[in-house]
């Protein structure tokens, strides 16, 4: 399972539901690394506060692809998908904090370019549903999924982001 974060603690603030520590997985698609978008993608996270675990550079394998998104597997577009994500280089990544899973889905946005808002990741990087430029799990369950398919346990890099008492009360 996650491996136990013990930076931090779960906060309640009036008025907001209890957000947890957690860890979602975050690719940057060929067509995001192809356009030179990877600093860009990156900055947004790092800026936010969410603390970097792990990242490498890959070129999926067809196995991985489909692994990936065997959720997916009976949609139509399946097949170009897979084909589309092993065509280049991915940025597979790591991060954690606070409502990560939740907070990195609206930062990245709606899954069609043109129905992302202004300010997300997809609103302001893509047109095209088929290139929109990066995933992010879609739940904590997922996350935990797609971390073991992308990363050995001993990837994920143990290390304390000292800035934490900047960013968390
Ligand atoms: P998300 O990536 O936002 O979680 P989905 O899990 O529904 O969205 O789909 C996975 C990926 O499949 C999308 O990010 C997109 O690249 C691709 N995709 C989804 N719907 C379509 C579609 N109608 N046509 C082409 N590609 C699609």
């Amino acid at each position: 399972g996650l491996p136990r974060v013990r930076v931090q603690t779960a906060r309640k603030s009036a008025g907001q539901t209890t957000m947890q520590m957690e860890r979602t997985f975050i690719a940057i698609k060929p067509d995001g690394t192809n356009r030179g978008l990877i600093g860009e993608i990156i900055a947004r996270f790092e800026k936010k506060g969410y603390k970097l675990v792990a990242m490498k550079a890959v070129k999926p394998s067809k196995e991985l692809a489909e692994t990936h998104y065997d959720a997916l597997k009976e949609k139509p577009f399946f097949g170009p998908l897979v084909e589309f994500i092993c065509s280049g280089l991915v940025i597979a990544m790591v991060w954690e904090g606070t409502g990560v899973v939740k907070t990195g889905r609206q930062m990245i946005g709606a899954t069609n370019p043109l129905e992302s808002a202004p300010g997300t990741i997809r609103g302001d990087l893509g047109i095209d549903v088929g290139r929109n430029v990066i995933h992010g799990s879609d739940a904590v369950e997922t996350a935990e999924r797609e971390i073991g398919i992308w990363f050995k346990p001993e990837e994920l890099v143990d290390w304390d982001q000292t800035v934490k008492q900047w960013i968390y009360e």
